[in-house]
């Protein structure tokens, strides 16, 4: 048997990352789950890898906090020795228009979801590099390639994480660390249940595929890029949009 594998998944407690957790924990993984506030919910996924025989670890911290960054790596190699694999998902919105939106709502935005990714993946990197491997998984969206109106401070951090996940891919690769971004379309998650049936309707009539994805869907297309199973590609963004973005 070969050395087991750690993969580390920010906002991991619902959602995507959950999902995540769940398939990398399916194929082997050890997992490390970080979350901000939601101690229920990750508590319960805990106890499910448990009962699995799942190794794992939960570890609250703020992404976009150093201090609290600096801890989350801290416990997470005391427990695991190694990150193999950094999944970047933890993100937030906070909609409006330009005219109406705070100045609050743009830096929130873009500190937990485009600085919060340069913390969390400085930090893991360090590791990366000692062992040189390693791969790193971004979290953006296709709002981030098309725009969005309403969301100016969301798709700027999600296009900000397009151009960093290019540039530490150019950096990182000589030292056999891969990263690439995904870009998903309109998601079934707490993130998307706020709009109205209206919105989602509406929403629906524009994707090809005539649907949402499911967490399911985009947990998959991760574990390709995170795992082996995505050796020669790295610096890409790939959409999983249900054809919304061509
Ligand atoms: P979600 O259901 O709202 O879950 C967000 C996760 O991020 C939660 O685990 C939350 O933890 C965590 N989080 C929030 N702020 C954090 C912080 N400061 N530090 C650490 N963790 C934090 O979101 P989702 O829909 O699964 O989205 C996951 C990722 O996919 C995000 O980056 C999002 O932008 C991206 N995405 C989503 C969609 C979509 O349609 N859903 C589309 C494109 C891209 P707590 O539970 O502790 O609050």
């Amino acid at each position: 048997m070969g050395e087991r594998k750690t993969v580390l998944i920010t906002g991991g407690s619902r959602g995507i990352g959950k999902e995540v957790a769940t398939v990398f924990a399916e194929n082997g993984y050890d997992i490390i789950i970080n979350y901000e506030s939601d101690k229920t919910d990750v508590e319960s996924l805990k106890k499910e890898f448990d009962e699995k025989g799942v190794e794992s670890l939960i570890i609250k911290a703020d992404v976009s906090k150093q201090e609290e960054v600096d801890n989350l790596i801290k416990q997470a190699i005391e427990k695991f020795e190694k990150i193999d694999v950094l999944v970047n998902n933890a993100g937030i919105t906070k909609d409006n228009l330009l005219m109406r939106m705070s100045e609050e709502e743009f830096d929130k935005v873009i500190e937990i979801n485009l600085k919060g990714t340069f913390l969390v993946t400085k930090a893991v990197t360090k590791y990366m590099m000692k062992k040189r491997q390693g791969s790193i998984v971004n979290l953006s969206s296709v709002v981030g390639v098309a725009g969005n109106s309403g969301q100016c401070n969301y798709s700027a951090s999600k296009a900000g994480i397009i151009g960093f996940t290019k540039s530490i891919a150019k950096e990182l690769a000589s030292r056999n660390i891969r990263a690439n971004a995904v870009a998903p379309g309109f998601i079934a998650t707490d993130m998307t249940s706020v709009l109205s049936d209206a919105v989602k309707e509406n929403i629906n009539g524009q994707i090809p595929l005539k649907r949402m994805g499911t967490a399911k869907e985009v947990a998959e297309l991760i574990y390709f890029l995170g795992s082996e199973k995505s050796s020669y590609i790295t610096g890409q963004v790939i959409n999983v949009d249900g054809g919304m973005v061509m």
